[in-house]
Formats: C-alpha cells, sequence, structure tokens
C-alpha cells in the first residue's frame, strides 16, 4: 500500500475551553509579568474532541485521500512571547497532552509532534524537559522549533549558535527532526501566516546554509523548513551564489542528509519549480491542513491547501511522487515506521 503521509498538520480545531486557559494565563500576567503558571486542568471531554476534529481534519484526510498526518498543536498559538517560562511551559504541556488525547483517539490517523516551551531570554532546559516527556511518554515523534521565539523581533541568536544546542543534543539522543516553525508575530510589520512564517523559513535556511559546525558536530541533526521553505526554492540561484561566493559547499551537499522542504505550497506553479530545483529526496509532502489559507482557489475551483493536487499533476515520475508521499518522511521521521507498523499502517 502507498501510504500518503502528511507530515505537517496543526490542531487549529481545538475546544473553546482550550483559548479560555489561555485567556486566563494572559490575564494573570496583566499585573505581574513574572506570574507563576501552575498546570492546573483543562475541561474537554472525549467527544469534543472527536466533533473539533471529524468535521475538518479528518473529514479533509478522507476527501483528499490522505492517509495519516504528523499533528502538531496550533502553530499560531504557541506564542512563546507571552509571559514567561512557566507560562510557556504549563501552556506547551497542555497543548501537547490533547494532540497526545488525539493519537490516541485516532491512531491511524494522527502522530504526534512537540510544541516546545520556549520563552524569550530563557535557556531550552525546558523545552528538552517536555521533549523528552513528549517522545518518551507520549509516543511523538518530532518537535517544532521556532528560530524566533520573540514572535518577530528576533532577539534570539541564529540557530548555529551553541544557545541551541542543549535541544539539539536532546533530538539526537531521541532521534526526532524539527520542523522550523515560528509562531504568532507581535510585529505590526509582519503579517503572522504570510510574511512572517515565509520570511522565517527562509532566514532559518540562510542561517544554517552558513552555519560553520552545527553540521559537523550534529551531523544527523534534521530539519525540516515548512511552506516549501519560503522564498528559497524560487531564489536558488541566488542562495547557490551566495553560496558559491562565501566558498560553502554547494546546496545540494549542504541540504542532502540535514534539510529537508515540506510541500505547503499553495498553487501548480509553486510545487512545479519546487520539485523543479530541490532534489526530490528532500522534499516531504504536507499541507498544513486546517491552517493558514482555508479557502477555494476561484482559479481551479479546489481548496488552497489541497495539496495532494498539486503533486499528482506536477511533472515527477511515480517513484519520485511516492517518495515525496512516503518514503522521504520515513527517512526523516526515524520513529515514524515504528509507529506505523505498531497502528497497522504498513507490516513489520
Ligand atoms: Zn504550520
Amino acid at each position: 500500500m502507498n501510504l500518503i503521509i502528511d507530515c505537517h498538520g496543526h490542531y487549529t480545531t481545538a475546544p473553546d475551553a482550550l483559548g479560555e486557559y489561555r485567556e486566563e494565563q494572559k490575564e494573570n500576567l496583566e499585573d505581574n509579568p513574572f506570574y507563576e503558571h501552575v498546570k492546573g486542568i483543562i475541561e474537554i471531554t472525549d467527544d469534543q474532541i472527536r466533533e473539533s476534529l471529524e468535521n475538518a481534519q479528518l473529514k479533509l484526510q478522507n476527501e483528499r485521500g490522505t492517509d495519516v498526518t504528523i499533528f502538531s498543536p496550533r502553530a499560531s498559538w504557541m506564542g512563546h512571547h507571552i509571559g514567561n517560562q512557566s507560562t510557556s511551559t504549563t501552556w506547551s504541556e497542555h497543548c501537547n497532552d490533547l494532540i497526545y488525547r488525539i493519537t490516541e483517539l485516532y491512531p491511524k490517523n494522527f502522530i504526534g509532534v512537540a510544541q516546545l516551551p520556549q520563552s524569550p531570554g530563557s535557556d531550552l532546559t525546558a523545552s528538552a524537559v517536555e521533549l523528552e516527556r513528549c517522545i518518551s511518554e507520549l509516543g511523538f515523534i518530532g518537535c517544532n522549533l521556532s528560530p524566533d521565539p520573540s514572535g518577530g523581533y528576533w532577539t534570539s541568536p541564529p540557530l548555529d549558535d551553541r544557545y541551541w544546542y542543549p535541544i539539539y543534543e536532546k533530538m539526537i539522543e531521541l532521534a526526532v527532526p524539527a520542523m522550523i516553525h515560528v509562531s504568532a508575530s507581535c510585529h505590526r510589520c509582519f503579517h503572522t501566516t504570510g510574511s512572517h512564517y515565509l520570511g522565517a523559513d527562509t532566514t532559518a535556511f540562510q542561517q544554517l546554509m552558513m552555519a560553520k559546525n552545527l553540521f559537523i558536530d550534529f551531523p544527523d541533526l534534521k530539519f525540516i523548513i515548512p511552506h516549501g521553505g519560503g522564498a528559497v526554492p524560487y531564489h536558488w540561484g541566488r542562495f547557490r551564489g551566495l553560496s558559491d561566493m562565501m566558498k560553502l559547499q554547494s546546496l545540494e551537499e549542504f541540504i542532502q542528509h540535514n534539510i529537508f522542504f515540506d510541500t505547503c505550497v499553495y498553487h501548480q506553479q509553486g510545487i512545479d519549480l519546487l520539485v523543479d530545483v530541490v532534489p526530490t529526496d528532500n522534499i516531504l509532502f504536507a499541507s498544513e491542513m486546517v491552517g493558514a489559507v482555508r479557502g477555494i482557489d476561484p482559479y481551479t475551483g479546489h481548496y488552497f491547501d489541497d495539496t495532494k493536487r498539486y503533486i499528482d499533476d506536477c511533472p515527477l515520475d511515480e517513484v519520485d511522487k511516492h517518495k515525496v508521499f512516503s518514503e522521504n518522511a520515513r527517512r526523516v521521521f526515524d520513529r515514524l515506521d515504528h509507529h506505523l507498523e505498531r497502528v497497522g499502517l504498513i507490516n513489520q
């Protein structure tokens, strides 16, 4: 069976109680930014979770013919810039717990990816602890790592700085990749899912391309750059030229084992370009549904984020399409096959 694995989906349809908990956190912080949050309880029933998915992500999986989604908390709600470390820790734990419940309710449809409790000005100790909990206890297979937890002000060092090493060490120890994914913009110059997301994808690629020791120190570190790699594939020539001027290795060599792009590009021409310039081994199928762009394209009559159609119609041959839909994800997410076997989606 040719599985179709969507490597990028978010729980954007969570029951109201989750948002209410977050609003309460923000109220606690109004008078005291150092307010120490405790986790507490969010009352959400299994039926409410089922209801939140059955007319959304599950229905779309079924309609579009995708099999399983690698699923994480709502990215724009990660809000690492809000409050302090205790705010992010308690919030992330709840968001990840909900993903875990989804993976238990629908083990053949969803596999978990963790939100990390990053907090500007804090080190990554809490993030490493939460990653360990999510992988070892909740059965997740990856994480979303924000290169800019400040929400648009870029106050953190670039991704090759030793600041990030504790989370990389934990990723290697647990054999999981990270999707580089920012959260909401709190800078009025950047629109969250437009310029902020795509700008961050592009920025992360450039930082990693210029990294001197990162992939020497961590040869097995794997990053997925979402949203088709931001501006990178379209400007592949510019990045190749810069790489050449800086006497770096070729882009193909640089990305080969460590950098992957998803297919969250919402038109055929964009996907055709992506598969033309980026090596097929480095492209993972994804839709980011239900996410940033929810409407129907008047040119095609189909949902913008129905990305399977674009891969079906792109010029790759069947062998390469299979890589994009399935094989590459199984290679990048080391723990994925184990999960697929456990739930009977592949044979041992
Ligand atoms: Zn996303």
